[in-house]
């Protein structure tokens, strides 16, 4: 069926039913009708041109670069994020997932930023502000003598233009609000999203600080500072404060936590400015006006005879590190200080997506130490080679602008890039891959997912394959799976099956934190992990999951409790 639909010939792609839907909606170009006019396979052709185009600058072989990109994104080793998809090679040209704006306190910075949201939102980026800055509710205005109505006030008018843009452009503008814990307004914010509906197109941190974290631990009161004065407005209890944060998320899924010491501690470029917000979904944390691109390897494809194929790794990362570096100058940004600070530290997210998947094969259960060792081992070789590749591109093309008093200098004569590595969600990237999210376990061996409006059945293809192998596959299993996602407790299915097989609310939440643990131990941005929950979780065992994560020095952290959002991505037919 999917064959037919666009003409895609037998052997360019192999992708699957949700993957076409998934391009059809967002990424294949169209005329003004809205007819599709090019097959996955000629977007792949355009991309890999558009990004090749490139190397003619730095003296490369144009041709034998577009012949290597188009062939890791045709077998689907590797995609970019997917603006990268949508508009490489148009004359929107914005290839970007990531962006950070500024928001100074007073009306012509929050409403310009309003205007840069809404470009970058219409052009298929994401955006992250702090509002840390804005004087707090009640705090006086000079000009009008009047009073502010403080932060989350203005948070909702963001809010609310992001949803009237949403229907102009090719895909939903997301954004990320972060408020410093000790902004006066800090209870209003964190309470903010109690109410379904209300600023739906957000996800919220607070911004954490070591000295709050150590007040926590110490059950101390901290200061809350008005950011236009610099002068304590009060105190409050550091422990009521974090239990609020717990409950908020238990509820609802925000907010969550960014560590902002331990970013601006491992930030390569502290000489160039504080990091105050992360993009949308927290594996980017950026200066004003920086933007970041992203893309992904696909670590199913990098298995070979039940082991990682080092070698493929070594050339794929390789290879990858040099589109994501061509993707900055191929780019077209939506403003002029975005171009150029971009330019001047040129930052990539080189990610991974289908790491569940990857420890399936090489039948790892996701919970075990082993998945941990190897994570960490995998991350570790990634990060080297992807720094080994920028360090030549570098010496080739030249150091990103701010080189001379980063932390790469300390090591390296040359680098190209800022930062090399993150993990990112891969939402929609992962489904044209086939594969597992991001660094998420499964989700569900068998489950519906709502994609933008549409309810499709999945089965996991790993566990397909090896059900039939072993012989008890049978369409009624797979029915009786779906009812809860997990093989647990289904008693027919072999337990080595059961074991490496395990789905995100069958493992520890413990699990969870130590994963992004290991993964951030080897990333120079951040890692976008969810903490998934069964309904049933704790608010102890959010608490513990909130301190688990700072001591394991995580960037940031979020946690979803199944069930806490009626409009949830990810259903599974037998819970709802
Ligand atoms: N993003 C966005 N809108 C969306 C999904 C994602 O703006 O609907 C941005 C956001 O900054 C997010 C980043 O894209 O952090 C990467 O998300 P993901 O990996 O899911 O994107 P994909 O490339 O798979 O579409």
């Amino acid at each position: 069926e999917a064959k037919k639909l666009l003409g895609v010939e037998k052997d360019e792609l192999k992708l699957s039913i949700d993957a076409i839907r998934v391009l059809e909606r967002k990424s294949l170009l169209k005329d003004e009708k809205g007819n599709i006019i090019e097959t996955p396979a000629g977007m792949v052709k355009r991309v890999a041109k558009a990004v090749a185009s490139v190397d003619k600058r730095y003296g490369g072989d144009v041709k034998k670069t577009e012949e290597e990109f188009y062939r890791m994104m045709a077998g689907l080793e590797f995609l970019p994020n997917t603006p990268t998809l949508m508009n490489a090679g148009t004359d929107l040209g914005q290839l970007s997932s990531c962006f950070v704006l500024p928001v100074e306190d007073s009306l012509k910075s929050i409403f310009g930023a309003l205007t840069n949201m809404s470009l970058i939102h219409q052009s298929g980026g994401g955006t992250g502000f702090s509002f840390s800055k804005l004087r707090p509710r009640g705090d006086i205005v000079m000009s009008t003598k009047g009073v502010t109505s403080g932060p989350v006030s203005f948070m909702r008018i963001f809010d609310q233009a992001t949803e009237v843009i949403k229907q102009g452009g090719k895909r939903r503008g997301a954004n990320m609000g972060i408020l410093r814990v000790d902004h006066p307004d800090i209870i209003e914010f964190i309470i903010s999203k109690g109410n379904e509906g209300f600023l739906d197109n957000f996800n919220i941190s607070v911004g954490v600080t070591d000295e709050f974290m150590k007040a926590v631990e110490e059950d101390r009161e901290y200061n809350l500072i008005n950011p236009r004065t610099g002068k304590s407005t009060g105190k409050l209890k550091a422990r009521d404060v974090f239990d609020l944060i717990v409950i908020m998320s238990w509820r609802t899924g925000d907010p969550g936590m960014v560590f902002l010491d331990e970013i601006n501690r491992k930030h390569p470029i502290s000489h160039v400015g504080i990091i105050e917000s992360t993009n949308p979904c927290g594996e980017i944390p950026l200066l004003p006006y920086e933007s970041c691109n992203l893309g992904s390897i696909n670590l199913s494809k990098m298995v070979r005879d039940g082991e990682i194929d080092w070698e493929k790794l070594r050339k794929t990362t390789r290879l990858c590190v040099h589109f994501l570096d061509n993707v900055i100058d191929a780019n077209r940004y939506p403003l002029k200080e975005i171009d150029r600070i971009t330019k001047n530290n040129r930052k990539i997210g080189l990610c991974v997506m289908g790491f569940a998947e990857m420890c399936t094969i090489l039948a790892i259960p996701y919970d075990s130490e082993e998945a941990i060792k190897t994570a960490e081992k995998l991350m570790k070789f990634i990060r080297d080679e992807s720094v080994k590749k920028s360090v030549e591109l570098g010496e080739k093309r030249g150091s990103f602008p701010n080189f001379k008093s980063s932390m790469w200098a300390n090591d390296y004569k040359a680098m190209r890039n800022a930062t090399v590595n993150t993990v990112a969600p891969t939402g929609t990237i992962s489904i044209i891959a086939n594969t597992s999210s991001g660094i998420e376990p499964i989700f569900a061996l068998s489950f519906v997912r709502n994609v933008m409006g549409t309810q499709l059945l999945e089965v996991n293809p790993v566990f397909e394959k090896i059900a039939k192998e072993r012989g008890f596959y049978s369409t009624d299993l797979l029915i009786e799976i779906s009812k809860t996602g997990s093989i647990k407790n289904i008693p027919k299915i072999p337990e080595d099956i059961k074991r490496v097989f395990v789905t995100s609310l069958d493992i520890a939440p413990e699990w969870h934190v130590r994963m992004q643990a290991a993964f951030q131990k080897y990333v120079d941005n951040a890692v976008a992990k969810t903490v998934n929950l069964p309904a049933n979780a704790t608010l102890e065992d959010v608490r513990k999951i909130y301190v688990m994560a700072y001591k394991l020095k995580c960037k940031g952290i979020t946690v979803y409790r199944y069930g806490s959002k009626t409009k949830q991505v990810l259903v599974i037919a037998g819970l709802r």
